[in-house]
């Protein structure tokens, strides 16, 4: 319980400020208006209180004085209470005091602290005048009422001191004075004048930044009403400091009527009660009793109505009834807070403890008031510093829970959001699952080109839709921090370059060059989120090709900056395309946003893969960023940081050793000049001599090259004029190697054996992998090497094909090496949802992944075998990121047939379709012998 603990903490405090308590008014006895201050020693100041002459009804100078015949009165006295000679006097009217004080030598240099009056006077010291506030008459209308309390240094030698003060009064309900004149050391006073000065200035600042600040949270902020009343409050309060007491306001505003600050004193004086009182009921709502909290109210309204209209010789009688009022309302806040302390609210210790102050001040007020003790200023400051010190806590403490609360409430409204959609996403996903997967039946079926038209369009359909919910699943992941990030090591090219692989029969069909650019320092393997990375290269390289209508992409990767740890890369995304209007670039990264609300229709898209990918790059600690000339293209680039990983490279080091091709030369055919221009760039990094021809200039040269060419390449928009027969015209060609450059799925292209066939889009790796065949193989013997026809496959072994991943990404690099291999394959996104579909219809073969929301791919599997025969049961390949052998053993132990690694590679994927559609097809024949 750490309720204690704090409430010593808090009394400590309280205990340092009751440390300051100094007792500064003690008072040498004044007897028949003649005090001694000879033996004096000045060490702390006097309360000039005691038996001043008094003459009542006469204003009386010095001089006239001295004919006067001598009268005492206690000093000082407000008249109402004046009882001399058995004879009562009134408020009204005006009076003489005199007071002669016998110094010596030895007293030193003094000063007078002289208060406000009721409610005008005139000092003379030794028969000058000496101060005044306002004007004292006789009458209403002779006299000007003022308060000002003022510091004033006795210039006099003499060795008596003669004070004669004449006090006028026709509007206070109070006449004469209340408070003590004080007499000091000249430095002491001046001292404390400037003390009080520096402390009511520093409350009233203090004061009126809290109640602007709190008004400021409650209007920006939860508007918590308690805050609101403690803001007006403190507002209301700030004037009782600097307008009330030592009115140091009218040092700013020297003709400030007397009338507006008697008026504007009593007013806050009741505001602040009520403020006050609305913030307790609000602070504490469950400790409050309402019919008290009402009465108090009510008194309130009606004082402060009572103070607007009636004059101050009225209203100034109200603060009789005020202070009971405030008494009682003390205790009652007293009960309220230590209930609350009772009940462990919020701030209750501080309300506790803040409440203490203000009653320590305020029992100094009327020890002050009543002459019995008078607190020293440091402690009347630290009392009420205190007070609003431990509100504002209260008022921190109420804003940081609000916004702990809010924070909260948001938090869970997140969650709601994403449950919501995991939901939704899920009952979406299921039926769509059963709809595409009936489409992959039915396609099977007999069907009219018309029909099979229209099993493909909802084959599509199906296919985009669930894109959009997995894209709005990804999103709601990201935005709620959801989002967890892989670190693996990986190969950078390969990852670029299957992207671009991804993309090659699109691009192709739409005529338009994919081209992937790496620069050669970057470092072959990195360690990051490759499917992430991907998923961003993806987007961006699907919009580029999406809004380019002729012309090419092109896909470059450079590095920014290298350190022994990290590497910082830059990736361009750089189109031909119909580029993007100024206006409109900067909303392109948000969620939702379409350049234009016509995209939609003409293009498809959701408007949401700029918003993944920036969230995606950013959480990579990287930067997304467009460039775009309107109608000439776009560049996209992005950069991220990658860990480097010395180890993780060693294995594939040899990769980078072109030292193979060091100094070939290279002839070059080809009609495309940005084609030329990138493959140039490409061979020539790896050291090769290249030299290019025009496929006119090739058939048009007569002579013969003069260097000996090591390879010839042949770019497919050539083919149709340059046969290999115009190339054996040139005897120095005749053997040597020819690489052919052919376009995705054109395998019905005749080349004869010397040819060397590469598949478009160009890649790098393939490239190297080609060369590295055409040139270390023995003695240049041509080979063809044609990549398997895997668009066989399918023919080979028409299965069924289940891929159960979730990430995006991966699923769709899955299904688009099936679909090359001729593989309409299906897909589902968790370890239930395939579950579901092995259930509803039959697969030979399912791609499992093994970590999946939901039901993870090991659950799934025991799931399958539990609930099918054996002989119904497909064959599962688990597709695995963890490449241990224990991890593998959990795979075959939960029932799975075989397992790859991802990231998957085409090859590994065709290799096991080859080997389980084997052993597929033997089961198949065995059943039916
Ligand atoms: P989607 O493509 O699914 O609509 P994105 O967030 O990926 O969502 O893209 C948002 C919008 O940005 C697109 O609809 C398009 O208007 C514009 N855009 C993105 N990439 C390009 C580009 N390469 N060229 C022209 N406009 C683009």
């Amino acid at each position: 319980m750490e309720f204690y603990p704090i409430l010593e903490k808090r009394l400590s405090l309280l205990l340092i400020i009751a440390i300051f308590i100094a007792n500064t008014g003690f008072a040498n006895k004044i007897n028949n208006g003649i005090l001694d201050i000879r033996d004096n020693d000045f060490s702390s100041s006097i309360a000039l209180d005691g038996e001043w002459e008094f003459y009542y009804n006469k204003l009386l100078s010095p001089l006239d004085l001295k004919q006067q015949q001598r009268q005492y009165y206690t000093f000082p006295s407000t008249w109402e209470n004046v009882n001399l000679n058995n004879q009562s006097y009134s408020s009204f009217g005006y009076a003489t005091y005199r007071l002669v004080i016998i110094k010596d030598n030895n007293t030193p240099y003094l000063a007078l602290r002289i208060p406000d009056m009721y409610s005008a006077y005139k000092m003379w010291i030794n028969g000058k005048e000496f101060s005044n506030n306002g004007k004292v008459g006789t009458t209403k209308s002779t006299t000007t009422p003022f308060w000002l309390s003022s510091t004033k240094i006795l210039n006099t030698k003499s060795d008596t001191v003669e004070i004669v003060l004449q006090i006028a009064n026709f509007r206070h309900s109070k006449g004469g004075i209340s408070k003590s004149i004080i007499l000091g050391e000249v430095t002491s006073m001046l001292h404390q004048r400037e003390l009080s000065v520096t402390f009511d200035v520093f409350m009233t600042g203090s004061i009126i930044i809290a109640g602007l600040f709190f008004l400021g949270l409650y209007f920006f902020g939860q508007h918590d009403k308690a805050m609101f009343y403690f803001a007006l409050f403190c507002v209301a309060y700030c004037y009782r400091v600097i307008g009330y007491g030592n009115q140091y306001l009218h040092h700013i505003f020297p003709d400030y009527p007397w009338l507006i600050a008697i008026r504007l004193e009593y007013i806050t004086m009741f505001l602040s009660a009520l403020f006050f009182i609305e913030f307790l009921k609000y602070v504490f709502p469950k400790e409050n009793n309402y019919i008290v909290i009402r009465v108090f109210e009510i008194t309130g309204l009606i004082l402060l109505i009572f103070t607007l209209v009636t004059p101050p010789s009225i209203f100034t009688k109200a603060v009789n009834i005020f202070q009971l009022a405030i008494a009682v309302f003390s205790i009652y806040a007293l009960i309220v807070i230590a209930k609350a302390v009772y009940n462990k609210r919020v701030g209750s210790i501080n309300s506790m403890l803040s409440i203490l102050c203000f009653l320590f001040a305020l029992v100094g007020l009327i020890l002050e008031y009543k002459n019995i003790y008078v607190f020293h200023d440091v402690i009347t400051f630290f009392c009420y510093i205190g007070f609003f010190f431990f509100q504002s806590l209260i008022m921190s403490f109420r804003f940081s829970k609000q916004l702990e609360q809010s924070v909260d409430k948001a938090n869970e409204a997140v969650k709601a959001k994403s449950e919501f959609l995991a939901t939704m996403s899920h009952e979406i996903r299921t039926p769509m699952n059963g709809v595409i997967g009936m489409t992959s039946l039915l396609a099977d079926t007999k069907l009219t080109a018309e029909q099979k038209s229209f099993v493909e369009t909802i084959r599509i359909s199906g296919d985009n839709l669930i894109t959009i919910i997995n894209d709005i699943l990804d999103f709601s992941k990201i935005e709620s921090g959801k989002m967890e990030l892989e670190k693996q090591p990986f190969e950078i090219e390969a990852a670029l370059e299957s992207v671009c692989d991804l993309f090659s029969l699109k691009a192709f069909e739409k005529g338009l060059g994919l081209r992937c650019n790496i620069d050669n320092d970057i470092p072959i393997i990195a360690v990051g989120d490759v499917t992430r990375i991907k998923q961003v290269i993806l987007n961006l390289v699907n919009n580029a090709i999406k809004f380019t209508h002729d012309g090419e992409v092109l896909l470059k990767a450079k590095k920014i900056s290298e350190q022994s740890d990290k590497i910082t890369l830059q990736i361009d995304i750089t189109d031909t395309g119909i580029g993007i209007p100024e206006e409109k670039r900067s909303r392109l990264f948000q969620a939702f946003s379409q350049v234009d609300a016509s995209h939609t229709r003409k293009y498809g898209g959701t408007g949401l893969g700029l918003a993944i990918s920036k969230k995606l790059i950013e959480l990579m600690g990287g930067t997304i960023w467009v460039e775009s000339i309107e109608g000439l293209g776009s560049t996209f680039s992005f950069t991220i940081e990658l860990a480097l990983n010395k180890e993780a490279y060693k294995p594939i080091a040899h990769l980078q050793d072109f030292s193979f091709v060091k100094d070939k030369n290279c002839l070059l055919v080809s009609d495309n000049a940005r084609f030329t221009r990138f493959i140039t760039l490409q061979m020539q990094k790896m050291g090769l001599n290249v030299q290019h021809l025009l496929s006119h200039q090739l058939l048009s040269k007569n002579e013969d090259f003069t260097t000996e060419i090591d390879l010839v390449i042949l770019d497919y928009s050539v083919y149709n004029q340059v046969k290999e027969w115009h190339l054996q015209k040139y005897s120095t060609l005749e053997i040597v190697p020819i690489l052919a450059l052919i376009p995705p799925s054109q395998h019905n292209l005749h080349f004869s054996k010397q040819v060397h066939l590469m598949n478009l889009p160009f890649r790098n790796i393939t490239f190297r992998h080609t060369l590295k065949n055409i040139f270390l193989a023995k003695a240049y013997e041509p080979k063809v090497i044609i990549s398997i026809d895997n668009s066989k496959l399918y023919s080979k072994y028409p299965m069924r094909i289940l891929v159960a991943e979730d990430h995006a990404i991966n699923q769709r690099l899955v299904l688009f090496l099936l679909k090359k291999a001729g593989f309409i394959a299906d897909a589902v996104g968790n370890g239930l949802e395939a579950v579901e579909a092995v259930q509803r219809q039959k697969y030979d073969l399912v791609f499992m992944d093994i970590q999946m929301p939901e039901l993870d791919g090991l659950q799934a599997t025991r799931k399958i075998h539990q609930s099918l025969p054996i002989e119904n049961r497909p064959i599962i390949i688990a597709m695995t990121a963890n490449a241990m052998h224990e991890d593998k053993i959990k795979c075959l132990e939960a029932g799975m047939d075989d397992y790859i690694s991802k990231p998957l590679k085409e090859g590994i994927v065709y290799e096991a379709i080859e080997k389980w559609g084997k052993i597929i097809k033997d089961r198949l024949e065995l059943k039916f012998v």
